[in-house]
């Protein structure tokens, strides 16, 4: 019985898959932040690469090629395994066949990578010298500070403060691939001198980095800004992952009647989906595809759909999305990288249409089963991940209880090997589920502005 199913070098994808061309319904528009009108590539072009930027509004080319010298760097870790998991499998009794396919093989140990290379390329060709990021968490910097050293870019990421103090091995991570990494807010931006003039001990937040990363890349020449979820361009890049696993599933003579991902800004849920959802829309195949949310920030699952801004302090376009208000704080959960208050504006028109559904897991259920897929697959999976995990597992169950044999197709987006502390907390008890009320989420909601 064969584990894994793995691709040669030569079959990594030569080009990404791009949706929109296929929605039945395109997503509304961008809406610059100032006049509500819609926006153009040009409009980007300040802030982010060029071809990014045509990326980002392309409705019309179905595929994109992937450029040669990031099929290369690709290499380093693609094709990435598909995984049967026969141990989890047998742990829950049940009829279904598990996969998962394994981005955690990444040397920075997520799928982050995948955009991180093909940002950095693009900065690079078009003669850039410097990039400028956030991180919260830190694996979106940590992935682009591998990809900027490769294309020889110098980078500098503004990582919220309190994940500068609390995540030290992620900012040793960044700065061992040579990023200057500097905890926000600093004095090294207006928008960090004027927070801590006014509050010169606050510990930081996404928005604010946001915002500090923007003005360097604003005030710079020959330097842009980077994103690592949530925009098309990025969800775009990740379809590598379920390119490959189209291909794999079929070396294992399967095809998934379930496609499951966690579910933080949408670019992992969305790469493995995308391309397994064009044989839905092209008409044949029934896939169910599976957003897995936490219970503590359920925009998916609770949330309303509605232009919003993409960031806390309201700099980015207007997005129209399923959102919990881009003022919601969701708790202080360990899976960080899924604390994101909106869906990104494909995946939340392929909700409109019903098209995908979503669920939300708690925090407990999800180092619960993450627990029992390291004691199973031997991977210790990021808690993230672990929603993902945890998702299938309830899949899998359903599928026992009904007798059928369903074949479920999950992405591992990464390992959990620096976030071992939050497996402290679990195995130590500390850890608890997050309720919101319905008064809690509505406060937020009512607040936005309704251009839909
Ligand atoms: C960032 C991250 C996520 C969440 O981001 P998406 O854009 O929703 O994929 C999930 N898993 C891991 C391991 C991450 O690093």
């Amino acid at each position: 019985m064969t584990k894994k199913f793995l691709l040669n070098e030569s079959e990594i994808p030569e080009k990404w898959y791009n949706i929109v061309a296929d929605m039945p319904h395109k997503p509304l528009p961008l809406l610059h932040p100032g006049t509500k009108q819609p926006l153009h590539p040009e409009d980007l072009y300040p802030i982010f690469a060029e071809e990014v930027a045509r990326q980002e509004l392309n409705q019309t080319d179905q595929w994109i090629d992937i450029p040669e010298e990031v099929r290369d760097k690709y290499k380093i870790y693609r094709p990435s395994p598909l995984v049967r998991a026969y141990n989890l499998e047998k742990a829950l009794d049940t009829p279904a066949h598990i996969y998962f396919k394994n981005e955690s093989v990444s040397p920075v140990g997520s799928h982050k990578l995948n955009s991180a290379l093909a940002q950095a390329y693009y900065c690079k060709k078009e003669g850039l010298t410097h990039i400028t990021t956030e991180t919260g968490a830190g694996q979106w910097g940590t992935a682009l500070s591998f990809a900027a050293k490769v294309f020889g870019l110098e980078l500098a990421v503004y990582m919220v403060k309190v994940s500068y103090e609390q995540k030290p091995y992620r900012r040793s991570l960044m700065q061992t691939w040579g990023a200057q990494v500097i905890a926000s807010p600093s004095m090294s931006t207006k928008a960090g001198r004027k927070i801590l003039t006014d509050s010169p001990t606050y510990q930081g937040s996404l928005g604010t980095a946001i915002s500090e990363a923007i003005e360097l890349a604003m005030s710079m020449p020959n330097c842009k800004y980077t994103l690592g979820s949530v925009l098309n361009h990025v969800s775009l890049h990740q379809t590598v992952i379920g390119l490959e696993a189209e291909k794999q599933m079929a070396l294992a003579g399967e095809y998934p009647d379930i496609v499951i991902g966690c579910f933080g800004g949408g670019s992992n849920f969305s790469g493995i989906s995308y391309p397994f959802m064009r044989h839905n829309i092209a008409g044949g195949k029934k896939t169910r595809f599976i957003a897995a949310e936490p219970s503590s920030c359920p925009k998916l699952t609770r949330g309303i759909f509605q232009y919003d801004f993409g960031d806390e302090a309201g700099y980015t376009p207007l997005l129209p999305m399923f959102t919990l208000g881009h003022n919601f704080a969701p708790a202080h959960i360990h899976a960080g990288g899924l604390r994101y208050h909106g869906a990104g504006t494909i995946i939340s028109q392929l909700m409109k249409d019903r098209m995908i559904e979503a669920v939300d897991i708690q925090q407990l259920d999800s180092f619960k089963y993450g627990l029992l897929f390291a004691r199973t697959e031997g991977i210790v999976p990021a808690p993230e991940s672990a929603h993902a995990i945890a998702a299938a597992v309830n899949e899998a169950l359903k599928a026992k209880e009904e007798g059928a044999s369903k074949v479920i197709l999950f992405n591992l987006s990464g390992h959990g090997l620096i976030d071992m502390s939050a497996y402290d907390s679990y195995l130590a008890g500390d850890l608890t589920n997050y309720d919101l009320s319905d008064e809690d989420i509505a406060k937020n909601v009512n607040q936005l502005e309704k251009i839909v």
